[in-house]
């Protein structure tokens, strides 16, 4: 069994880049910049711009975090975008969702200048996928990808089922690797909540992509032996005898599917670092795009 680590391939994807940002920043005195928008106190959300940042700031890079309140109203963010859309020093903004049930997260989104778009989640650049032109690719479906390649993880004929259909994880990553393309060319099946004999389609599956938000909902009894398991789902349970009172883990019972897939990711140290390299590469793509 092998598990698929995240950390170490996120190592290699940042240290790639390290050349890239030279060149911008010798060549050009352009240093890629990424705002965030992070809108309320959500602990979870906290935690990944804190990470974010670090790693940003960690390649020498610029990272600026806009904190807003959870009663912010539409208008403020959406004036907040259009400033840091004329902004040169961000290549990049992000907004870290979910938000408030208030606020339309593809107002929000539309909002985001197309070129500016370091999440790949614009309704532009999410046709731009589809019709395979160039653009930033949505962060955690790419470090999927990139997770599936440095292991040289056949996708071709192969049986894929996505258990989740969310704009930023399940829909994409179903198009992308339906694509006629390396690490493409799978025959794809999306599962939801709404999907009957969820356990049926799953145990068929040559590799298996959850992201449904649900504590270690996928078993052993899902999974056929040998399938390839990437798990993208952190949830939190309870656990008293840590200091913060609580633990992570995935979507994916890891102690059982381990035992019978070929490979898996953890939870954590799988898909989580994956999205922050692949926002990071999207930052640096969008400041290389700036100077043409
Ligand atoms: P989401 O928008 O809440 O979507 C969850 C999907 O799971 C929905 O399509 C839902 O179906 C489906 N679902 C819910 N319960 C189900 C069940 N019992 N059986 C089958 N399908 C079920 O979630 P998301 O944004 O994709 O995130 C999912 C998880 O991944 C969360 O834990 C999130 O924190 C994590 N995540 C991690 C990363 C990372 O970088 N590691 C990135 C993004 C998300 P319906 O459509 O019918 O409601």
């Amino acid at each position: 069994m092998i598990k698929i680590d995240g950390r170490e391939i996120s190592k290699k994807i940042r240290f790639g880049l390290k050349n890239k940002i030279d060149i911008l920043s010798n060549d050009h005195s352009v240093i890629p910049g990424l705002a965030v928008i992070l809108v309320g106190d959500d602990p979870a959300s906290k935690v990944y711009v804190g990470m974010k940042e670090k790693a940003f700031h960690k390649l020498g890079l610029v990272s600026e975090t806009f904190r807003l309140s959870a009663d912010v109203k539409l208008d403020e963010i959406l004036q907040l975008i259009n400033n840091l859309n004329n902004d040169n020093k961000f290549h990049g903004i992000l907004v870290q969702l979910p938000l408030p049930d208030h606020l339309d997260s593809l107002e929000v989104i539309k909002a985001i200048d197309p070129k500016k778009d370091a999440d790949g989640l614009h309704p532009e650049n999410l046709g731009n996928m589809i019709l395979d032109i160039e653009a930033p690719l949505p962060c955690t479906p790419h470090g999927i990808l990139m997770l599936l390649k440095y292991y040289n993880i056949e996708t071709n004929g192969k049986h894929v089922v996505v258990i989740g259909r969310s704009n930023i994880v399940g829909k994409p990553i179903a198009n992308l690797l339906s694509k006629k393309a390396k690490f493409g060319n799978a025959t794809v099946t999306v599962c939801h909540s709404r999907t009957k004999k969820l356990q049926y389609f799953v145990k068929q599956a040559d590799i298996v992509i959850a992201s449904i938000g649900k504590a270690e909902l996928i078993d052993a009894s899902f999974i056929k032996k040998g399938a390839v398991v990437i798990d993208v789902g952190v949830n939190r349970v309870e656990d008293l005898s840590l200091e913060k009172g609580y633990k992570l883990v995935g979507d994916v019972n890891y102690a059982e599917v381990s035992k019978i897939a070929s490979a898996i990711t953890p939870v954590p140290g799988g898909v989580g670092p994956m999205t922050i390299s692949m926002l990071i590469y999207n930052t640096v793509y969008l400041a290389e795009q700036s100077i043409i």
